[in-house]
């Protein structure tokens, strides 16, 4: 009695898993595989690509008829397939403020807004080592026409300029 009690507590206690070495080889052996997917998936013959493409290409077959009206979700789709593949220009045409946006930064060739960079102290084994950060961070990634890759976004957060990079 005593005996089977104790066996169905110790089945109850929680199992503490140990990583062999061929297990974790197993597990970054898939990692790698997920990354190179998402890698590929954002790349210019991804499917994430593939799928803006055939949304456009399906629509673009709806509009050829003039009589036809997109509802508010196909529209949404159709501005969220453009901007994917960098068609900010077509996109700004349904009204899209941040396309327009998008779409003249990727086609200027402005100055960088010159704010210098943050400069502070951090304490490094005691001592006190002057460093310096850059105001400038990358919001996300965009494919730029222009260039036929992903850029980045960048705003300053000193002044709120916006560039691609
Ligand atoms: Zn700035």
């Amino acid at each position: 009695m005593i005996r089977d009690l104790g066996e169905t507590f110790d089945d109850k206690l929680p199992r503490i898993p140990f990583l062999t070495d061929d297990a974790q080889s197993i597990i970054d052996k898939e990692q790698r595989k997920l990354a190179e997917k998402k890698a590929l998936d954002l790349s210019a013959e991804g499917t994430e690509f593939n799928r803006a493409n055939a949304i456009i290409a399906e629509t673009k077959l709806l509009l050829a008829d003039p009589n036809y009206k997109l509802n508010i979700f196909q529209t949404s789709a159709y501005i969220d397939a453009l901007k994917t593949v960098g068609r900010y220009d077509e996109a700004a045409k349904y009204g899209d403020e941040e396309s327009t946006e998008i779409w003249n930064l990727i086609w200027s060739d402005k100055d960088d807004c010159g704010c210098s960079d943050i400069q502070t102290v951090i304490l490094e084994n005691g001592k006190v080592k002057p460093v310096s950060y850059s105001r400038k961070f990358t919001r996300r990634l965009i494919f730029s026409q222009r260039r036929k890759e992903w850029v980045g976004l960048i705003v300053c957060s000193g002044c709120g300029d916006i560039s691609v990079k």
